[in-house]
């Protein structure tokens, strides 16, 4: 079986879970409208990760800060000054690329090493170092390109009815910012003593250059961020811990160890004020892709606020009677890209005989958009059937459906995901019972209606 994109977005298409934005209006590129499945499946991601980065957590709160910020936010954290991509178009095709990425495509094709990561060059050494090497242009394959011109990925507007320079707001590039930015509210109300973290899902925007491959990367997402306070000196050990938080988080969720890698960064290509970096990527049918960014980012954060607000963002040890400014460890995640890399990890075609083939989702259950499906055999046994949904759905997303033969309806919630299936049949009426069917082993069994509560009760946690 080959796993492509073009299967997996059409699925995600026809199914519900994903449609192009703007869509009859033909489209707005790269902006994509979440459906009937789609919102159930980054809802369980988002649940899944504030269940276990802040409920199960001793350490652990959350807050859920504005989208738009004073402007001088971006000053201290350096998105004004610097939250840019080297941009380049080619002469001929009049494509733009990121020149940093058009290196890094060529030396990783070529094999050749770097000394220093592109991250870092300068726009003149990008420059000549496409030029030295003739790198030619991803799309025509001729070599005649721009100069190279910084572009600020941070989407502007206005905040009141005046459109001038004074009411410029920005749209947050990330949500770490709100958090920082509230470092002494949360310390104050939680009285919690370092160390702790503070977490946050929500919107960010970037007016990325080159979006693409689906909603791996957009304009427009979903953030799940962390920002763990602790001790200088104490952060090595934290960054470790995170580290493996998080990847255990996304084993616990199904995710198979053949799909994941870690890539930590080495010296030249961590920021200057990050001491470790580390991307968890995953294996997209277009290749690996970051997932997870975590970073030890040291006081810089804190430090950058405190200069530029001029309050004081240190925080007191009474029991070492000292004063310092936190360290930060942040494991940043895109829901997004959590999306598509469960739902391409859960993506199968299989053989179940006599050339037959079923499409099905092997989604955690925890993940997956509709948890039962209710299928009485024959519509006249719906009212039976109807008690039944009644019951689960208010624990559980159930589906109810009464359309087509059994077969069909199976291969239905299988190419949704659904990991249980009941039918009640003939038999339900007088013995009380119904027949719970499984996606994956498609294995059935019979199970009392009064003991269904029961039965469900540790079948969706993880
Ligand atoms: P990339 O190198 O892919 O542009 P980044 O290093 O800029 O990503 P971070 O700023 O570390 O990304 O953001 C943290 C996480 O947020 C990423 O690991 C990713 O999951 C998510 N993310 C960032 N940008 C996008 C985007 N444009 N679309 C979807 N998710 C994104």
């Amino acid at each position: 079986m080959e796993k492509t994109m073009d299967k997996i977005v059409a699925l995600a298409k026809s199914r519900g879970f994903v449609h192009p934005g703007s869509e009859i209006y033909g489209g707005l590129a790269n902006t994509w409208d979440f459906g009937i499945l789609g919102v159930e499946l980054k809802n369980n991601i988002k649940q899944a990760w504030w269940q276990k980065f802040v409920k199960e957590s001793p350490t652990n709160v959350g807050v859920d800060c504005a989208i738009l910020m004073n402007p001088q936010t971006w000053v201290a954290s350096g998105h004004l000054g610097s939250f840019s991509d080297p941009l380049m178009d080619c002469k001929e095709c009049h494509e733009r690329f990121r020149a940093d990425k058009i290196i890094e495509d060529y030396v990783q094709e070529k094999g050749i090493r770097l000394e220093s990561a592109v991250d870092g060059w300068t726009q003149e050494q990008m420059k000549n170092f496409i030029e030295e090497n003739q790198i030619p242009c991803p799309s025509c394959g001729k070599h005649n390109f721009t100069d190279i011109r910084q572009f600020n990925l941070m989407f502007k507007t206005f905040q009141g009815v005046t459109e001038d320079a004074k009411n410029t707001v920005y749209l947050r590039p990330e949500t770490a910012q709100g958090i920082f930015v509230n470092f002494k509210n949360v310390q104050r109300t939680s009285r919690k003593k370092i160390p702790f973290g503070i977490c946050q899902v929500g919107k960010s925007f970037r007016n990325e250059i080159t979006p693409g491959n689906f909603i791996f990367r957009v304009r427009e997402f979903e953030q799940m961020e962390m920002e763990f306070f602790c001790e200088p000196d104490t952060d090595l050990e934290w960054f470790a811990y995170w580290k493996k938080y998080c990847i255990d988080w996304l084993k616990s969720l199904g995710m198979k160890e053949e799909e994941m890698r870690v890539r930590d960064h080495d010296k030249e290509e961590l920021s200057f004020y990050s001491k470790a970096t580390t991307d968890v990527e995953f294996l997209f049918p277009f290749g690996w892709g970051e997932l997870w960014g975590i970073a030890d980012r040291t006081d810089y954060d804190l430090t950058q606020h405190q200069n530029v607000s001029g309050q004081d963002l240190t925080y007191f040890d009474d029991q070492k009677n000292q004063k310092y400014i936190p360290y930060v460890i942040e494991p940043s995640v895109g829901v997004e890209r959590l999306f598509l890399a469960f739902l391409c990890g859960a993506y199968d075609e299989e053989e179940i005989g006599e050339g037959d083939v079923r499409t099905v989702l092997h989604f955690h259950p925890a993940l997956a958009p509709v948890k039962i499906g209710v299928l009485p055999l024959s519509k006249k046994l719906n009212e039976g059937a109807e008690k039944v949904f009644n019951q689960l759905s208010r624990k559980y997303n159930c589906e109810f459906d009464d359309r087509g033969n059994i077969g069909k309806r199976y291969r239905r919630q299988d190419e949704i995901g659904t990991p249980f299936c009941i039918t009640y049949d003939f038999d339900s009426e007088t013995d009380g019972c119904v027949t719970v069917r499984f996606r994956d082993s498609m294995e059935q069994e019979r199970v009392a209606i009064a003991d269904l509560d029961a039965y469900f009760a540790d079948k969706f946690t993880f």
